[in-house]
């Protein structure tokens, strides 16, 4: 058994303009796919390579855990993009949920976006349920995940320089504003 490159739930064009084809193809044809390649060669001939790729994700640390969990938030990454975005398909419950804890959705999606803009270096920003079931904007540095807190994510961003170089170059402000209109607010709805 090994691990396996989860295919996209999306046609490879159809997030342009706001993420190219060709960022597609690097970010997940490349970057997504050598984590997979890395997993599989440093869990050669190790019963780890049975578990459920969140079992590796909770269970290690080091190179495993970098891949690993780096595996798992690219596959809920791309989950939580979609063409055609729309707020409108965000549930009832998860709006009423973030206008009581940022004041409006056009609050949150300031605040979510300063947190992204000022994270240092390679990682993760997300929308999560925390421990106590209240929503939370937190950030990660590179392959941390919030799964590993006990928090529930509900949709993430990736903020690495690979996800935004080759259309945006080093204007992370820009990929955010894009980032806006390719959010799948259906799956962050559900995942709450
Ligand atoms: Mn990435």
């Amino acid at each position: 058994m090994s691990i396996e490159l989860s295919a996209l739930p999306f046609d490879k064009k159809s997030l342009a303009p706001y993420i190219s084809e060709e960022t597609i193809d690097f970010h997940y044809g490349r970057h997504h796919q050598t984590y997979v390649n890395n997993l599989n060669q440093l869990l050669v001939g190790k019963d780890l390579l049975q578990k459920p790729l969140i079992d590796i994700v909770r269970s290690s640390e080091g190179a495993i855990f970098n891949n690993a969990a780096q595996i798992w938030n690219h596959d809920f990454y791309w989950r939580s993009l979609q063409s055609g975005s729309s707020d409108k398909e965000m549930s009832a419950e998860l709006t009423a949920a973030i206008n009581a804890t940022f004041g409006s959705i056009e609050k949150f999606k300031e605040q979510f976006t300063k947190t992204a803009l000022g994270l240092f270096g390679s990682g993760w920003v997300w929308l999560v349920k925390d421990v106590a079931g209240g929503l939370a904007i937190v950030s990660t540095s590179n392959a941390g995940t919030p799964i590993t807190a006990g928090q529930i994510p509900l949709f993430t961003c990736d903020v690495w320089e690979h996800a935004y170089y080759i259309d945006y170059r080093n204007a992370r402000a820009k990929y955010l504003e894009a980032f806006w209109h390719i959010v799948n607010w259906k799956f962050a709805s559900d995942n709450f």
